[in-house]
C-alpha cells in the first residue's frame, strides 16, 4: 500500500534522511521509534508531500505522490493533483489541528464537502458515523476549545478517516496529552488497527507498539537502523543503537 524507496531529504546542508526505504502492506501497522531529531516527522510529511524529497520517490497503491512519469523524467504535479493524492492520505498530529471556529461534526464534514464535493447530508451521515466510533456522539456539536485534549484528538482522527483514506499517518498523536487522557486516543487507534486499517504511527508508547504493531522500525541521524516484527525489534534488538533507545523509553 505504501512504497517508500531511497527517500533522501536535506535541509540546507543538513541531511535529515539519508536514504529510507519503507514498504508497508494493506492493513499493516507499523510503529516508528527513534530519538528526537532523527527524521521520523520529516518522513511522515515526505509520504504525503508536504516535504518534497531530494531524492527517491513515494508510492501510495501504486500511485507515484507529487509526480508524473514522462517519458524517462518525473514531473511535477500541480499543486491541485498533490491535493488530490492527500485525500487519500490520513495525517493525525501531535498537535490536533482542529478548525477552532468548527464544531467536532463540522471539523469532520469540511472536507469530504470541500475537498471531494460529496453532498452535506451523506457527509453528514458518514462523519457522525465517525464520531461515534470514536466515542464522541454526545459531542458533535461541541467546539474544540470546550473538548478535552483526549476528545481533541478523537475528533482529529475521526476526520482523517473521513475521506477513507487508504493509509493513515500518526505523528505523536498522545505525546501533547496529560497521561490520563492517552488511554483513550490509544483505544480508537487500537479499535482502527483491528478493523483493518493501513496506520504508521510515530509513537513512543511501547505498549500500543507492542499489542499492536505488526512491524516496528527504529530510525536514528536519518536512516532506518532496525526494522522487523514487532516482537522482535521490542524484546530482541539486533542493534546497539536500538538496545540504547529502548533502555531509556521503557
Ligand atoms: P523527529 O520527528 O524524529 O524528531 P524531524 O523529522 O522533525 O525529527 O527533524 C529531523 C531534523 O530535521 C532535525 O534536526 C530538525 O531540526 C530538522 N528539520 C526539520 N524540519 C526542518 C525545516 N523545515 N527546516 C530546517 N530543518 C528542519
Ligand atoms: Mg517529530
Amino acid at each position: 500500500m505504501v512504497d517508500v524507496r531511497g527517500i533522501h531529504k536535506s535541509f540546507g546542508p543538513l541531511e535529515v534522511l539519508r536514504g529510507v526505504d519503507l514498504r508497508v502492506r494493506a492493513g499493516e501497522v507499523v510503529v516508528i521509534l527513534g530519538p528526537s531529531g532523527s527524521g521520523k516527522s520529516t518522513l511522515l510529511r515526505s509520504i504525503n508531500h508536504l516535504e518534497k524529497v531530494n531524492r527517491g520517490y513515494v508510492r501510495i497503491d501504486g500511485e507515484l505522490i507529487g509526480y508524473r512519469r514522462s517519458g524517462k523524467r518525473l514531473r511535477e504535479l500541480k499543486e491541485r493533483e498533490v491535493l488530490r493524492q492527500r485525500t487519500h492520505i490520513g495525517f493525525v498530529f501531535q498537535s490536533f489541528n482542529l478548525f477552532p471556529h468548527l464544531t467536532a461534526l463540522e471539523n469532520v464534514v469540511e472536507a469530504p464537502i470541500a475537498a471531494q464535493g460529496r453532498p452535506r447530508r451523506e457527509a453528514t451521515e458518514r462523519a457522525l458515523r465517525l464520531l461515534e466510533r470514536v466515542g464522541l456522539s454526545d459531542k458533535a456539536h461541541a467546539y474544540p476549545r470546550r473538548l478535552s485534549g483526549g476528545q481533541q484528538q478523537r475528533v482529529a482522527i475521526a476526520r482523517a478517516l473521513a475521506l477513507e483514506p487508504k493509509v493513515v499517518l500518526f505523528d505523536e498523536p498522545t505525546s501533547a496529552l496529560d497521561p490520563e487522557l492517552v488511554g483513550e486516543v490509544l483505544d480508537v487507534m487500537r479499535d482502527l488497527a483491528l478493523g483493518g486499517t493501513t496506520m504508521i504511527v510515530v509513537s513512543h508508547e511501547i505498549g500500543f507498539a507492542r499489542e499492536v504493531a505488526d512491524t516496528v522500525v527504529f530510525m536514528d541521524d536519518g536512516l532506518i537502523v532496525e526494522q522487523g516484527p514487532s516482537s522482535q525489534v521490542l524484546d530482541n534488538p539486533r542493534h546497539e543503537r536500538t538496545r540504547a533507545f529502548l533502555a531509556k523509553v521503557l
